[in-house]
Protein backbone atom coordinates (compact mmCIF):
# COMPACT_ATOMS: atom_id res chain seq x y z
CA UNK A 1 0.00 0.00 0.00
CA UNK A 2 1.34 3.38 -0.96
CA UNK A 3 0.63 6.25 1.86
CA UNK A 4 -0.05 9.84 1.07
CA UNK A 5 1.58 12.82 2.83
CA UNK A 6 2.31 16.47 1.81
CA UNK A 7 5.72 16.73 1.81
CA UNK A 8 8.15 13.83 2.50
CA UNK A 9 11.37 15.03 4.19
CA UNK A 10 14.35 12.49 3.67
CA UNK A 11 17.11 12.90 6.99
CA UNK A 12 16.23 13.93 10.55
CA UNK A 13 19.44 15.69 11.23
CA UNK A 14 19.92 19.37 12.05
CA UNK A 15 18.52 20.34 8.54
CA UNK A 16 15.77 17.78 8.63
CA UNK A 17 14.73 18.92 11.56
CA UNK A 18 14.43 22.63 10.52
CA UNK A 19 13.04 22.28 7.54
CA UNK A 20 10.40 20.53 9.55
CA UNK A 21 10.20 23.53 12.06
CA UNK A 22 9.53 25.62 8.90
CA UNK A 23 7.16 23.21 6.98
CA UNK A 24 5.06 22.73 10.75
CA UNK A 25 4.69 26.54 11.33
CA UNK A 26 3.36 26.76 7.43
CA UNK A 27 0.67 24.31 8.69
CA UNK A 28 2.20 21.80 5.77
CA UNK A 29 1.41 18.08 6.23
CA UNK A 30 4.46 16.22 6.27
CA UNK A 31 7.05 12.85 7.19
CA UNK A 32 10.38 13.02 8.07
CA UNK A 33 12.69 9.85 7.65
CA UNK A 34 15.45 9.05 9.28
CA UNK A 35 17.72 6.05 8.53
CA UNK A 36 19.20 6.32 12.23
CA UNK A 37 17.53 4.85 15.48
CA UNK A 38 18.51 7.97 17.14
CA UNK A 39 18.28 11.43 17.39
CA UNK A 40 21.48 13.64 16.30
CA UNK A 41 22.14 13.03 12.66
CA UNK A 42 26.02 12.90 11.79
CA UNK A 43 26.61 14.29 15.16
CA UNK A 44 26.58 11.04 17.12
CA UNK A 45 29.51 9.40 15.49
CA UNK A 46 32.22 12.03 15.89
CA UNK A 47 35.32 11.51 17.90
CA UNK A 48 35.02 12.48 21.68
CA UNK A 49 37.14 15.77 21.76
CA UNK A 50 35.20 17.49 18.93
CA UNK A 51 34.14 20.80 19.64
CA UNK A 52 32.06 23.05 18.02
CA UNK A 53 33.47 26.14 16.50
CA UNK A 54 30.76 28.58 17.43
CA UNK A 55 29.44 29.40 21.05
CA UNK A 56 26.26 27.72 21.63
CA UNK A 57 23.65 30.42 20.97
CA UNK A 58 25.18 31.09 17.49
CA UNK A 59 24.70 27.20 16.50
CA UNK A 60 21.19 27.71 17.07
CA UNK A 61 17.91 25.83 14.77
CA UNK A 62 15.24 28.01 14.24
CA UNK A 63 13.09 29.05 16.93
CA UNK A 64 14.94 27.96 19.87
CA UNK A 65 18.23 28.90 20.91
CA UNK A 66 20.60 26.37 21.94
CA UNK A 67 21.85 26.61 25.49
CA UNK A 68 25.42 26.94 27.20
CA UNK A 69 27.03 23.74 28.12
CA UNK A 70 28.17 24.75 31.58
CA UNK A 71 32.12 25.25 31.70
CA UNK A 72 32.34 25.29 27.90
CA UNK A 73 31.96 28.38 25.03
CA UNK A 74 32.34 26.40 22.38
CA UNK A 75 29.66 23.02 23.17
CA UNK A 76 30.48 19.42 22.67
CA UNK A 77 28.69 17.14 19.87
CA UNK A 78 26.45 15.51 22.87
CA UNK A 79 25.67 19.20 23.82
CA UNK A 80 24.43 19.16 20.12
CA UNK A 81 22.86 16.12 20.20
CA UNK A 82 21.03 16.31 23.22
CA UNK A 83 19.71 19.98 21.90
CA UNK A 84 18.52 18.27 18.53
CA UNK A 85 16.78 15.81 20.47
CA UNK A 86 14.90 18.22 22.32
CA UNK A 87 14.47 20.43 19.56
CA UNK A 88 12.57 17.41 17.42
CA UNK A 89 10.62 16.26 20.47
CA UNK A 90 9.24 20.23 21.80
CA UNK A 91 8.14 20.96 17.72
CA UNK A 92 6.43 17.41 17.55
CA UNK A 93 8.47 16.65 14.58
CA UNK A 94 6.87 13.64 12.86
CA UNK A 95 10.34 11.90 12.57
CA UNK A 96 10.14 8.35 11.81
CA UNK A 97 13.49 6.67 12.82
CA UNK A 98 15.53 3.56 11.37
CA UNK A 99 13.49 4.30 7.65
CA UNK A 100 16.34 4.13 4.76
CA UNK A 101 15.04 5.69 1.54
CA UNK A 102 15.84 3.85 -1.33
CA UNK A 103 14.79 5.72 -4.40
CA UNK A 104 12.25 8.66 -5.10
CA UNK A 105 10.28 8.38 -8.48
CA UNK A 106 8.14 10.77 -10.79
CA UNK A 107 4.98 9.57 -10.57
CA UNK A 108 2.40 12.15 -12.02
CA UNK A 109 1.19 14.91 -9.92
CA UNK A 110 3.41 13.37 -6.98
CA UNK A 111 7.05 11.93 -6.20
CA UNK A 112 7.05 8.35 -5.14
CA UNK A 113 9.52 7.66 -2.04
CA UNK A 114 10.35 4.41 -1.64
CA UNK A 115 11.48 3.68 1.68
CA UNK A 116 12.81 0.01 3.55
CA UNK A 117 9.05 0.03 5.39
CA UNK A 118 7.24 1.09 2.26
CA UNK A 119 6.27 3.48 -0.13
CA UNK A 120 4.34 7.09 0.04
CA UNK A 121 3.54 9.59 -2.35
CA UNK A 122 3.80 13.52 -2.02
CA UNK A 123 3.94 16.73 -3.48
CA UNK A 124 7.46 17.57 -3.14
CA UNK A 125 10.22 16.52 -1.13
CA UNK A 126 13.37 17.63 0.80
CA UNK A 127 16.17 15.99 0.83
CA UNK A 128 17.95 16.19 4.06
CA UNK A 129 20.88 13.61 4.17
CA UNK A 130 23.94 15.36 4.65
CA UNK A 131 27.63 14.16 3.75
CA UNK A 132 28.32 12.18 6.53
CA UNK A 133 27.77 8.83 4.95
CA UNK A 134 29.53 9.49 2.15
CA UNK A 135 33.07 9.93 3.49
CA UNK A 136 35.30 10.67 0.43
CA UNK A 137 39.06 9.33 -0.12
CA UNK A 138 41.56 10.96 -1.93
CA UNK A 139 43.48 8.52 -4.93
CA UNK A 140 47.40 8.68 -3.43
CA UNK A 141 49.60 6.18 -5.34
CA UNK A 142 49.86 2.85 -3.25
CA UNK A 143 47.03 3.43 -1.27
CA UNK A 144 46.15 -0.86 -1.36
CA UNK A 145 50.00 -1.32 -0.80
CA UNK A 146 49.88 0.28 2.68
CA UNK A 147 50.30 -2.28 5.02
CA UNK A 148 49.12 -0.30 8.18
CA UNK A 149 45.88 0.89 9.59
CA UNK A 150 44.11 3.43 7.12
CA UNK A 151 40.70 5.02 8.39
CA UNK A 152 38.59 8.24 7.63
CA UNK A 153 37.91 11.00 9.68
CA UNK A 154 34.16 9.06 10.29
CA UNK A 155 36.10 6.04 12.38
CA UNK A 156 38.11 8.11 14.56
CA UNK A 157 37.14 8.10 18.10
CA UNK A 158 39.57 9.04 20.28
CA UNK A 159 43.60 9.18 21.14
CA UNK A 160 43.35 6.21 23.30
CA UNK A 161 43.80 3.19 20.57
CA UNK A 162 46.75 4.94 19.07
CA UNK A 163 49.13 5.95 22.16
CA UNK A 164 52.36 5.73 21.02
CA UNK A 165 52.09 4.68 17.45
CA UNK A 166 53.61 6.87 14.12
CA UNK A 167 50.18 8.39 12.67
CA UNK A 168 50.00 10.74 10.01
CA UNK A 169 46.79 12.94 9.46
CA UNK A 170 46.18 14.14 6.14
CA UNK A 171 44.00 17.00 5.69
CA UNK A 172 44.13 20.73 6.09
CA UNK A 173 40.73 21.42 7.98
CA UNK A 174 39.02 21.84 10.79
CA UNK A 175 38.88 18.32 11.19
CA UNK A 176 42.19 17.56 10.66
CA UNK A 177 43.85 20.27 12.75
CA UNK A 178 41.11 19.03 15.83
CA UNK A 179 42.44 15.46 15.50
CA UNK A 180 45.83 16.17 14.85
CA UNK A 181 46.07 18.21 17.65
CA UNK A 182 43.96 15.21 20.03
CA UNK A 183 46.88 12.83 18.68
CA UNK A 184 49.57 15.07 19.08
CA UNK A 185 50.52 14.57 22.97
CA UNK A 186 50.42 11.40 22.79
CA UNK A 187 51.40 9.65 19.36
CA UNK A 188 54.52 10.68 16.83
CA UNK A 189 52.50 12.87 14.67
CA UNK A 190 52.63 13.85 11.29
CA UNK A 191 50.32 16.12 9.93
CA UNK A 192 50.13 16.79 5.89
CA UNK A 193 48.43 19.11 4.09
CA UNK A 194 48.08 20.33 0.45
CA UNK A 195 48.64 23.86 1.21
CA UNK A 196 50.09 25.40 4.33
CA UNK A 197 47.69 25.42 7.29
CA UNK A 198 45.36 28.58 7.25
CA UNK A 199 44.52 29.44 10.82
CA UNK A 200 41.58 32.12 11.73
CA UNK A 201 42.93 34.94 13.72
CA UNK A 202 42.38 33.70 17.34
CA UNK A 203 38.79 35.03 18.46
CA UNK A 204 37.36 34.97 15.06
CA UNK A 205 35.44 31.33 14.85
CA UNK A 206 32.31 30.23 13.60
CA UNK A 207 30.41 33.67 13.37
CA UNK A 208 32.71 35.17 11.15
CA UNK A 209 32.42 32.39 8.94
CA UNK A 210 28.56 32.54 8.57
CA UNK A 211 28.98 36.29 8.26
CA UNK A 212 31.09 35.98 5.21
CA UNK A 213 29.22 33.09 3.69
CA UNK A 214 26.30 35.08 3.61
CA UNK A 215 27.72 38.32 2.41
CA UNK A 216 28.96 36.28 -0.54
CA UNK A 217 26.16 34.79 -1.43
CA UNK A 218 24.26 38.16 -1.56
CA UNK A 219 26.96 39.88 -3.56
CA UNK A 220 26.47 36.87 -6.27
CA UNK A 221 22.94 37.02 -5.84
CA UNK A 222 22.95 41.14 -6.62
CA UNK A 223 25.67 40.50 -9.40
CA UNK A 224 28.29 42.18 -7.74
CA UNK A 225 32.07 40.89 -7.59
CA UNK A 226 32.84 37.80 -5.66
CA UNK A 227 33.83 39.03 -2.08
CA UNK A 228 35.73 35.43 -1.91
CA UNK A 229 33.79 34.67 1.17
CA UNK A 230 34.89 32.41 3.76
CA UNK A 231 38.18 31.49 1.63
CA UNK A 232 39.43 35.06 1.89
CA UNK A 233 39.27 34.59 6.24
CA UNK A 234 41.20 31.21 6.59
CA UNK A 235 39.92 27.54 7.21
CA UNK A 236 40.76 26.38 11.08
CA UNK A 237 38.86 27.80 13.78
CA UNK A 238 41.54 27.79 16.52
CA UNK A 239 39.54 25.91 19.00
CA UNK A 240 40.96 26.30 22.50
CA UNK A 241 42.64 22.56 21.98
CA UNK A 242 44.03 23.75 18.65
CA UNK A 243 45.19 26.59 19.54
CA UNK A 244 46.49 24.59 22.75
CA UNK A 245 48.69 22.22 20.69
CA UNK A 246 49.57 24.92 18.02
CA UNK A 247 51.17 26.96 20.32
CA UNK A 248 52.91 24.47 22.53
CA UNK A 249 54.60 23.89 18.72
CA UNK A 250 53.20 20.48 18.19
CA UNK A 251 51.14 21.04 15.00
CA UNK A 252 53.64 21.08 12.29
CA UNK A 253 51.73 20.87 8.60
CA UNK A 254 54.24 19.04 6.03
CA UNK A 255 53.23 19.05 2.03
CA UNK A 256 51.25 16.57 1.06
CA UNK A 257 53.10 13.11 0.11
CA UNK A 258 53.34 11.91 -3.60
CA UNK A 259 52.71 7.96 -2.59
CA UNK A 260 51.82 5.28 -0.02
CA UNK A 261 54.38 2.58 0.66
CA UNK A 262 53.66 -0.64 2.46
CA UNK A 263 55.13 1.10 5.38
CA UNK A 264 54.64 4.19 5.47
CA UNK A 265 54.89 7.08 2.78
CA UNK A 266 56.68 9.12 0.81
CA UNK A 267 57.42 12.70 -0.47
CA UNK A 268 58.52 13.96 -4.28
CA UNK A 269 62.08 14.94 -2.56
CA UNK A 270 62.51 11.10 -1.78
CA UNK A 271 62.09 11.81 2.04
CA UNK A 272 59.60 9.28 3.79
CA UNK A 273 58.35 8.17 7.21
CA UNK A 274 57.52 5.04 8.80
CA UNK A 275 53.55 4.83 9.92
CA UNK A 276 51.40 2.74 11.99
CA UNK A 277 47.86 4.56 11.26
CA UNK A 278 47.09 6.81 8.49
CA UNK A 279 43.91 9.34 8.94
CA UNK A 280 42.26 10.61 5.92
CA UNK A 281 40.47 13.93 6.83
CA UNK A 282 39.49 14.92 3.56
CA UNK A 283 35.79 15.87 3.43
CA UNK A 284 32.56 13.62 2.66
CA UNK A 285 30.20 14.22 -0.86
CA UNK A 286 26.37 14.47 -0.63
CA UNK A 287 24.98 11.49 -0.02
CA UNK A 288 22.11 12.07 -3.17
CA UNK A 289 22.05 8.26 -4.98
CA UNK A 290 18.09 8.07 -4.19
CA UNK A 291 18.28 10.37 -6.81
CA UNK A 292 19.44 8.37 -8.87
CA UNK A 293 16.34 7.77 -10.87
CA UNK A 294 15.12 11.35 -11.80
CA UNK A 295 18.46 12.13 -13.75
CA UNK A 296 19.44 15.47 -12.26
CA UNK A 297 21.77 17.67 -14.22
CA UNK A 298 24.85 18.60 -11.77
CA UNK A 299 28.35 18.95 -11.47
CA UNK A 300 30.54 17.65 -9.15
CA UNK A 301 28.40 15.01 -7.34
CA UNK A 302 25.87 18.13 -7.04
CA UNK A 303 22.44 18.40 -7.79
CA UNK A 304 21.84 21.91 -10.19
CA UNK A 305 19.66 24.19 -7.98
CA UNK A 306 17.98 27.98 -7.51
CA UNK A 307 18.37 28.35 -4.00
CA UNK A 308 17.33 24.98 -2.99
CA UNK A 309 14.90 24.26 -5.51
CA UNK A 310 16.40 21.83 -8.29
CA UNK A 311 16.27 22.71 -11.35
CA UNK A 312 15.21 19.68 -13.43
CA UNK A 313 12.84 18.80 -10.31
CA UNK A 314 10.84 21.68 -8.96
CA UNK A 315 9.39 19.37 -6.17
CA UNK A 316 12.66 18.74 -5.19
CA UNK A 317 14.74 20.74 -2.27
CA UNK A 318 17.73 20.18 -1.18
CA UNK A 319 18.69 21.24 2.16
CA UNK A 320 22.24 21.25 4.32
CA UNK A 321 25.16 19.52 2.45
CA UNK A 322 27.15 22.80 1.64
CA UNK A 323 27.24 26.56 0.45
CA UNK A 324 25.83 25.35 -3.00
CA UNK A 325 22.43 24.97 -1.49
CA UNK A 326 22.05 28.25 0.63
CA UNK A 327 25.16 30.37 2.73
CA UNK A 328 26.19 28.22 5.71
CA UNK A 329 23.49 25.62 4.64
CA UNK A 330 25.79 22.99 6.01
CA UNK A 331 25.65 24.61 9.68
CA UNK A 332 23.11 24.52 12.40
CA UNK A 333 22.75 28.64 12.58
CA UNK A 334 22.77 28.61 8.71
CA UNK A 335 20.60 26.22 7.89
CA UNK A 336 17.02 28.06 8.95
CA UNK A 337 17.36 30.43 5.96
CA UNK A 338 17.50 27.93 3.55
CA UNK A 339 14.76 25.76 5.29
CA UNK A 340 12.57 28.65 5.40
CA UNK A 341 12.49 29.36 2.10
CA UNK A 342 12.11 25.86 1.21
CA UNK A 343 8.85 25.24 3.16
CA UNK A 344 7.45 28.92 1.60
CA UNK A 345 8.33 27.84 -2.20
CA UNK A 346 6.88 24.18 -1.60
CA UNK A 347 3.28 26.27 0.29
CA UNK A 348 3.10 28.44 -3.51
CA UNK A 349 3.54 24.98 -5.12
CA UNK A 350 1.06 23.16 -2.79
CA UNK A 351 -1.55 26.36 -3.19
CA UNK A 352 -1.22 26.79 -6.99
P1 LIG B 1 23.43 14.93 8.98
O1 LIG B 1 23.68 15.39 10.36
O2 LIG B 1 24.43 14.03 8.35
O3 LIG B 1 22.01 14.22 8.99
C1 LIG B 1 21.54 13.52 7.87
C2 LIG B 1 20.64 12.41 8.36
O4 LIG B 1 20.05 11.81 7.22
C3 LIG B 1 21.39 11.32 9.10
O5 LIG B 1 20.71 11.00 10.29
C4 LIG B 1 21.41 10.16 8.11
O6 LIG B 1 21.41 8.90 8.73
C5 LIG B 1 20.12 10.40 7.36
N1 LIG B 1 20.11 9.80 6.02
C6 LIG B 1 21.08 9.85 5.09
N2 LIG B 1 20.68 9.20 3.97
C7 LIG B 1 19.42 8.73 4.22
C8 LIG B 1 18.47 7.99 3.45
N3 LIG B 1 18.72 7.63 2.19
N4 LIG B 1 17.31 7.66 4.03
C9 LIG B 1 17.02 8.05 5.31
N5 LIG B 1 17.88 8.78 6.08
C10 LIG B 1 19.05 9.11 5.53
N6 LIG B 1 28.38 22.98 11.95
C11 LIG B 1 28.17 24.00 12.81
O7 LIG B 1 27.15 24.66 12.70
N7 LIG B 1 29.07 24.30 13.77
C12 LIG B 1 30.18 23.56 13.96
O8 LIG B 1 30.97 23.86 14.84
C13 LIG B 1 30.43 22.46 13.08
N8 LIG B 1 31.52 21.68 13.23
C14 LIG B 1 31.69 20.62 12.42
C15 LIG B 1 32.80 19.81 12.61
C16 LIG B 1 33.00 18.72 11.80
C17 LIG B 1 34.20 17.87 12.01
C18 LIG B 1 32.07 18.41 10.78
C19 LIG B 1 32.29 17.21 9.89
C20 LIG B 1 30.97 19.22 10.59
C21 LIG B 1 30.79 20.33 11.40
N9 LIG B 1 29.70 21.16 11.22
C22 LIG B 1 29.49 22.21 12.07
C23 LIG B 1 28.85 21.01 10.02
C24 LIG B 1 27.42 20.49 10.15
O9 LIG B 1 26.74 21.08 11.22
C25 LIG B 1 27.26 18.99 10.16
O10 LIG B 1 27.93 18.43 9.07
C26 LIG B 1 25.78 18.55 10.21
O11 LIG B 1 25.75 17.29 10.78
C27 LIG B 1 25.00 18.50 8.90
O12 LIG B 1 23.63 18.25 9.24
P2 LIG B 1 22.61 17.59 8.24
O13 LIG B 1 21.32 17.48 8.96
O14 LIG B 1 22.63 18.32 6.96
O15 LIG B 1 23.23 16.15 7.96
Amino acid sequence: MTRSTGVVVIGGGQSGLAAGYHLRRLGIEHVIFDAQTAPGGAWQHTWDSLRLFSPAAYSSLPGRFMPAQEGEVYPDAAHVVSYLADYEKRYELPVQRGVWVSAVHRDGEHLRVETDSGDWRARAVISATGTWTRPFLPAVPGRRAFQGRQLHTVQYRSPDEFAGQRVIVVGGGNSAAQIAADLAPSTELTWVTQRPPRYLADGIDGRALFDSATARRQALDAGRADTGGVALLGEIVAVPPVRAARDAGLLHAKPMFTRLTPTGVEWADGSSAEADAVIWCTGFRPALAHFASLRLRGTRGHIATVGTRAVDEPRLHLLGYGDWTGPASATLIGVGRPARDAAREIADLLTS
